[in-house]
């Protein structure tokens, strides 16, 4: 009876989903779906992101957070396009309140489109918003342990970014078993390694961020 409630959910969230689609397509939208845990680094990886393309590409932002408008604050500094979602408690985003903040953000002359998703690794994997990729922000201070230990993210991203490896001298991480077991899981995985404090890794992730674009 449960598993019908929660197939049900989830087909409503992909025939909402598929609307977003076609409204990024029309405006030859590239859409990222950005997860991870609290604290891994989203927002300070589209800071950086934004600053380093800010004259080559432009850049919006859909912010979702369980509560406060803090990220949303961070990325209008940066001059880019933002909206706010609170989810009100809810731990992912779903497609109908993306769909919902779309109504009030233009996508006109936006060439990437950020969805920060709510700090998690677990549902938001599960709940297509529309997005052309999934990619997923794990940091070396979380541990090398995860991508086993939360298999579905790592399934479904196309890309995932190693972040803050300017931490690893101080952590017993390793950047070569976090490669290692999440290209077991998926091995069609796009890897980046970058410290959003130091600008480490950022001129290869951003090139990619450009090659999307177009
Ligand atoms: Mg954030
Ligand atoms: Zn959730």
């Amino acid at each position: 009876m449960k598993i019908k409630v929660v197939s049900n959910i989830l087909k409503a969230n992909d025939s909402i989903a598929e609307k977003n689609r076609q409204l990024f397509k029309e405006n030859k939208l590239f859409v990222i779906n950005l997860i991870s845990s609290p604290g891994a680094g989203k927002t300070s990886l589209l800071e950086r992101t934004i600053k380093t393309l800010n004259s080559k590409i432009s850049i919006g932002v859909i912010e979702g957070d369980i509560a406060t408008t803090r990220d949303a604050e961070r990325i209008e500094k940066t001059g880019a396009r933002v909206i706010q979602i609170n989810t009100n408690g809810a731990c992912h985003l779903d497609s109908n309140m993306v769909r919902t903040a779309l109504q009030n953000f233009p996508l006109n002359g936006l060439d990437i489109l950020f969805i920060e998703n709510v700090g998690n690794l677990v549902c938001p994997a599960n709940f297509n918003l529309g997005e052309d990729i999934k990619a997923v922000v794990l940091s070396v201070t979380e541990g090398d342990d995860k991508p086993k230990k939360y298999p579905g993210i790592f399934r479904e991203a196309k890309i995932l970014i190693i972040n803050k490896t300017d931490l690893l001298p101080y952590t017993d991480c390793s950047i070569d078993k976090i490669k290692k077991e999440s290209l077991e899981i998926n091995p069609d995985l796009n890897i980046f390694e970058v410290s959003c404090r130091s600008g480490e890794g950022f001129d290869e992730w951003c090139n990619y961020i450009v090659s999307l674009s177009n």
